[in-house]
């Protein structure tokens, strides 16, 4: 069956023929993919910058963003059934037993750095035609978020974020349990499909949201932040300085563009008792000046706090689909809007090594006949 296969030793992006999987195990299930998503990592991994094939295989299927369609289901399979349509997570345990996060189902806050992730890291990913894995890491999703589904997997990076946004928040009194955003001011950094997702989930939960980036004001981008009743702040127009005069205490930063010098700047003007959320992997470049001085006294003085955040549990994607749902009703051109356009496998030079442009683009898996 067709696949995307990327082979770093021969620097290679091609389609191969990959074996079809077959059921092993009583708790595994065989998907059909529907939509497969692209975003940076897939780009990088395509520019061979990281992506490291199974052992004894040369290529590495690429895709983590995926939505498919259960059609064999193993015979200890309880939970899903043939038709679901389902979201699979992406990263695997690692394989020790003192990693107490990958004991415990929690492998997105593996201890050791040995896990695995499909379509990344030593397994196998999504731009295929089907795919064998176990009931455990599949996340049914409602027939009706069919054709923006492929959307969970990047929102469960702001779902996982919030989950624990709200931990660290419990430490302020007045923090209300429900309506937990309103009050609040949050600025996403970055307007592409993980920062516009980011917006969406801050404004459902009643925080005022501003959208600061790159795009031009009339770039699709600014136009989905807009649509959700966001702000857009154009970075061309408006330094990071002037900021917090525009918005007042910045409660939160979701940070989504993986760009240090940027995320640091903004970090200045975090407002008290803030909170900065790091999502962005930036690449190894020179180091940056910064004013660590500043950055410590804010820190220590308005009882700040700044964290890291990478993939995500069951509990993230099950929060995903059902805020995707929350979207969908609310803005339901703004959703469709972050999905550009659909391409087939055979389309993957187009895709994976020019410039598409738009927001996000997907690969379509047409069903085998
Ligand atoms: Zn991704
Ligand atoms: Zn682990």
């Amino acid at each position: 069956m067709k696949a995307i296969g990327v082979s770093p030793s021969r620097r290679e992006v091609k389609l191969v023929d990959h074996p079809e999987p077959k059921l092993a195990a009583p708790d595994e299930v065989k998907l059909r993919m529907l939509d497969v998503g692209v975003c940076g990592t897939d780009k990088e991994i395509c520019a061979f910058q990281y992506g490291t094939p199974p052992s004894g295989s040369e290529y590495i299927v690429l895709g983590h963003e995926s939505l498919g369609e259960i059609v064999e289901v193993g015979k200890g399979v309880t939970r899903i059934k043939v038709g679901d349509l389902v979201i699979s997570t992406v990263r695997r345990p690692c394989p020790h037993a003192t990693c107490a996060s990958c004991v415990h189902d929690r492998q997105d806050f593996c201890f050791t750095g040995d896990f695995t992730e499909r379509g990344i890291k030593q397994q196998h990913g999504y731009m295929t035609e089907l795919v064998v894995d176990r009931e455990k890491y599949m996340n049914p999703v409602p027939r009706a978020l069919r054709d923006v589904a492929v959307l969970v997997e990047p929102l469960t990076i702001a779902e996982k974020a919030l989950i624990q946004v709200w931990d660290v928040q419990e430490r302020l009194p007045w923090t209300p349990a429900a309506g937990r955003g309103k009050g609040h001011r949050a600025v996403v950094l970055g307007a592409g499909p993980v920062g516009l997702l980011g917006a969406m989930a801050l404004q459902i939960r009643g925080f005022t949201t501003y959208v600061y980036s790159l795009e031009p004001e009339e770039s699709p981008n600014a136009a989905a932040a807009k649509a959700i009743g966001a702000t857009y702040v154009c970075a061309a127009a408006t330094p990071i300085g002037d900021l917090p005069g525009k918005i007042g205490n910045i409660d939160l930063v979701y940070e989504a563009t993986g760009a240090a010098q940027v995320a640091f700047e903004l970090l200045k003007v975090l407002g008290t008792n803030g909170v900065f959320v790091l999502t962005g992997v930036p690449g190894r470049k020179g180091p940056i000046q910064l004013d660590a001085d500043l950055l410590m006294r804010n820190l220590v003085l308005k009882n700040q706090l700044v964290f890291g955040t990478v993939n995500a549990g069951r509990d993230a994607f099950e929060a995903a689909i059902k805020d995707l749902s929350r979207f969908v009703e609310r803005w339901p051109s703004a959703v469709r809007s972050l999905i550009t356009r659909r391409y087939p496998l055979d389309a993957f030079a187009d895709v994976l090594l020019g410039r598409p442009g738009g927001i996000k683009n997907v690969f379509s898996i047409e069903a085998r006949s």
